[in-house]
């Protein structure tokens, strides 16, 4: 026998009994969005490495170590993108998106790292990610997160989760902040990770989100970012956390948040639970404005977040705030018996355009009245229709409730039809 093939690990297949789940879950993202007025895109999902290696920054994790990257058979160097905003970014520029114009856009679907596969840690995973451009905030900012906020209210989330905030503040402020970091972090050297160690003069505010209680404890009296925010970027911030206030958005503000992306300044932010383990961010984001212009586009503000749907689907799961109707795919099933030709399928095919909202399955393959029943009952609906030669001579169709405690009926075409209206 042939060797069984497997799917590669850390990438998930989402199977039947889950999917529903998840467009349960997009169909709120999609909702939300729509409400507050972003348009949606659609990005390759492969790209030229530069674009990753330029955008995301050469010392990132994920740049370094977590990029599918192959050479193509005409010999450039492509990646599997590992997140969308770069790709975004790119396509804005290509296609003049953000010349004069202010941009309010989503996308989604797969990104892919090679990470060690985990609970809420995979190799292929999801993300919905949402990008503005041409805005300097703080209120695109509050906007993104009350977002986030209504979309965790509707999921039933918002008491499962935490909102984290902090600055970053400009570009110079950050480099004396580096500076002060580093050389904090060289007096006390021997007591840091190894990754830490080797982290600390190329990407030194990774340190901070270090997890090794050693370099934790080494952290405590370490310089704080907010004693060197520029002007500007405390009143930014000090904007933001307002117009939260007034939203009555609670969130605590964490100055070891720095996130794992070099593009982010001034505001970044996190959407933590404590349900899932160590992997907890379910949604994180910020300030970019450095981006566009990286990428070879005009200067140009831009603020975005990403969540991640597989941890969602984990926290909505592990929370129990999936709607159990979800399950049930089928309102009514058709069982046929006896010499009844096509009339079974016809009167599905006439009363599906009659009902259009009707999930209407029928028992197809044939078999005994009793293992048909057995299969209608299985797919859940709530009722059998069953046609035999009696009811095919006579135009009409028997009705049996399979979840209630109802006399069986035999019912014309209309009357069936006035019935299921009823019914739902
Ligand atoms: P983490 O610190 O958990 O590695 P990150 O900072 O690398 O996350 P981002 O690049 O900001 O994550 O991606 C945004 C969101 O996408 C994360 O908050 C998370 O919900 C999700 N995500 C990131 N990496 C993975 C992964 N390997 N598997 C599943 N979800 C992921
Ligand atoms: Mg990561």
């Amino acid at each position: 026998m042939a060797k069984q093939l497997q799917a590669i690990r850390g990438m998930n297949d989402i199977l039947p009994e889950q999917t529903a789940v998840w467009s349960w879950l997009e169909s709120h993202v999609r909702h939300t969005l729509a409400q507050y007025g972003y348009r949606e895109m659609r990005v390759p999902i492969v790209e030229f490495t530069s674009l990753f290696a330029r955008g995301i920054g050469e010392n990132t994790d994920v740049v370094e170590k977590e990029m599918y990257t192959f050479v193509d058979r005409g010999g450039d160097s492509l990646t599997l993108r590992p997140e969308a905003t770069a790709c975004c970014v790119r396509a804005g520029i290509e296609h003049g998106l953000f010349h004069n114009q202010q941009q309010r856009l989503w996308t989604s679907g797969p990104m892919f790292r090679y990470e060690r596969p985990q609970k809420g840690r995979y190799r292929q995973f999801h993300q919905v990610s949402v990008e503005t451009f041409g805005m300097d905030g703080p209120d695109i900012d509050a906007e993104l997160i009350l977002l986030t906020w209504s979309l965790w209210k509707k999921l039933g989330l918002d008491e499962h989760v935490t909102l984290e905030l902090n600055s970053l503040g400009d570009l110079e402020c950050r480099q004396r902040y580096r500076d002060a970091l580093i050389a904090y972090l060289e007096q006390h050297i021997d007591a840091l990770d190894e990754d830490s160690k080797r982290r600390m003069y190329a990407n030194p505010l990774r340190v901070l989100d270090s997890k090794d209680q050693g370099t934790q404890a080494v952290l405590v009296d370490a310089p704080k970012l907010h004693d060197y925010l520029d002007g500007e970027s405390q009143a930014h911030f000090e904007t933001l956390c307002t117009i939260l206030d007034d939203a009555g958005v609670k969130y605590i503000v964490n100055q070891r948040l720095v996130r794992g992306l070099d593009y982010y300044n001034r505001t970044v932010f996190e959407w933590t639970t404590t349900a899932l383990g160590s992997q907890g961010t379910v949604c994180g984001g910020g300030r970019y404005d450095g981006l566009v212009e990286q990428l070879g586009g005009k200067p140009t503000k831009a603020c975005g977040f990403a969540m991640g749907m597989e941890r969602l689907v984990l926290l909505l799961e592990t929370c129990s705030l999936v709607p159990k109707e979800l399950s049930t795919t089928v309102d009514v099933a058709l069982v046929t018996f006896g010499d009844v030709g096509t009339y079974g399928m016809m009167l599905s095919e006439r009363l599906r355009v009659a009902c259009p909202d009707l999930r209407l399955q029928v028992c197809c393959g044939g078999g005994s009245v009793k293992s048909q029943m057995k299969r209608a009952d299985k797919s859940g609906a709530r009722i059998a229709l069953m046609v035999g030669e009696d009811e095919k001579r006579e135009g009409k169709v028997s009705v049996k409730y399979l979840r209630e405690d109802k006399p069986q009926e035999v019912l014309t075409f209309e009357q069936l039809i006035a019935t299921i209206v009823e019914e739902r």
